[in-house]
Parts: structure tokens; sequence; C-alpha cells
């Protein structure tokens, strides 16, 4: 750029111009923030969220104590302790996701050969000790009892692809 173009630009604030021009133009287009909380964004029937251990209709839980969502978990997030019932049904007797290790990755629920542990759409919950983001079966199996409901439909949509 030549330099009289310099110091005409420069002489007539062409820059400032330029500038206050965008910001109009956005002052006045449709707003596009979310005032979170009162209003939310749509959500995937997919979204990865808090943790849960489903049951089935009967009652009985799901989980066959297999392991293989511990194994496949690449944040060692997950830990299971299982025993033999006196039926000769495994189940598991410790089934621990740690939240501040887990990223999130859906692995666990993808390797589930009975659909237990699913990644539910509740996003909204914090810790204030290690052990609030400590989910217990307990914790867990309440989780799966509260969104049942939702969880199936969300399955039913993707019934394709199980
Ligand atoms: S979502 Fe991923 S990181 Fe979290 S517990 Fe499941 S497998 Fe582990
Ligand atoms: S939640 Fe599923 S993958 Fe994990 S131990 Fe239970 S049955 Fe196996």
């Amino acid at each position: 750029m030549g330099g009289m173009t310099r110091f005409f630009k420069s002489l007539f604030l062409v820059e400032l111009l330029k500038g206050m021009r965008l910001t109009g133009r956005y002052l006045f287009s449709k707003k596009i923030t979310v005032q979170y909380p009162e209003e939310k964004t749509p959500q995937s029937h997919r979204f990865r969220g808090k943790h849960a251990l489903r049951r089935y209709a009967n009652g009985e839980e799901r989980c066959i104590a297999c392991k293989l969502c511990e194994a496949v978990c690449p944040a060692l997030a997950i830990t299971i302790e299982s025993e033999q019932r006196d039926d000769g049904s495994r189940r598991t007797t410790r089934y621990d996701i740690d939240l501040s290790k887990c990223i999130f990755c859906g692995f666990c629920e993808e390797s589930c050969p009975v659909d237990s542990i699913v990644e539910t759409r509740e996003y909204e919950y914090h810790g204030e000790t290690r052990e609030d983001l400590l989910m217990t079966k307990e914790k867990l199996l309440a989780m799966g009892d509260k969104y049942e409901e939702e969880i199936a439909a969300d399955r039913a949509k993707d019934a394709i692809y199980r």
C-alpha cells in the first residue's frame, strides 16, 4: 500500500468506519444469544451426559458384570466387582464411575451387550467434593430409574443401528 493511500485512509478513519459498519450490521440483526438456563438449545438424542444403569421391566438390573465397559474405558474411570448369585447368574457388587476421570466418549455404552450402561441427556450437575463425582451403583441405578422412559425412547430412535 502506497504512503498516500495509507495517509488518506488514516485521515478519513476508513478502518474505524469499516468496523462500525460491521458492528451496526449485527446490532440490528436477529439475536442468537441463548438466555441459559431459561432457554436451552436443542439436544441430540445421542447426547452423552451423566451415566445411568438400566433395569428390565420386571425390575431386574440388566448388567451381567461382563466388564466389557470397564475394559474398553480409555480413562480407566470404571471399577467393577462381581460375584455369582445363588441362581448361578453373575451380578456386580460394585459398579463405580469416576466422573472426574470420564471423558464422555461413549465407549462404555457402545460396548455393553445388554444396553445396561448408558449416557443420559443430563448435564446439569456439579460436585463440591470428589465423592459427589463418584457415581456408585446405587446412584447409577437411580439415574436409570429416573430417566428410563427417555432413555428407551432415545434408544428406539437408533434401533436400526443396534
Ligand atoms: S464415557 Fe468413556 S471415559 Fe466415560 S466411563 Fe464411559 S468409556 Fe469411560
Ligand atoms: S454395564 Fe454392560 S458392559 Fe458393563 S459390565 Fe455390565 S453388562 Fe458388561
